[in-house]
C-alpha cells in the first residue's frame, strides 16, 4: 500500500492499486472527517460513495506514475499443476 493525500481535503489514505478498475483504499484517519464524504452521508445517507476528489487524486497519481499497479502473480506456463 502506498500513502496518498486527498488533494481537496488532505485526508491521508493508503492505496493499493491492483488494476485500472480495482483500487483498494484504506483510510489512515476517520473517513467521515472528509468533507466530501460527510456531505454525501448527510444528503444521500450513503458513505460508500467515497470522496470524488480522492478518486481524482488517485487517478492523477497513477498518471504521474507515483502510484504503481501491484501485480498479482498468477502461475503460468509448464509449472502450472494440472488437476486431473
Ligand atoms: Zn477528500
Amino acid at each position: 500500500m502506498q500513502p496518498l493525500n486527498c488533494e481537496t481535503c488532505g485526508r491521508g489514505v493508503l492505496v493499493e492499486k491492483f488494476s485500472a478498475a480495482h483500487t483498494s483504499i484504506q483510510w489512515t484517519s476517520d473517513a467521515s472527517e472528509c468533507p466530501m464524504i460527510r456531505d454525501a452521508v448527510q444528503s444521500v445517507g450513503d458513505h460508500r460513495r467515497g470522496c470524488s476528489a480522492l478518486r481524482r487524486s488517485i487517478d492523477r497519481a497513477v498518471e504521474r506514475h507515483e502510484l504503481s499497479e501491484s501485480r498479482i502473480d498468477l502461475p503460468t506456463g509448464p509449472d502450472l499443476p494440472r488437476l486431473h
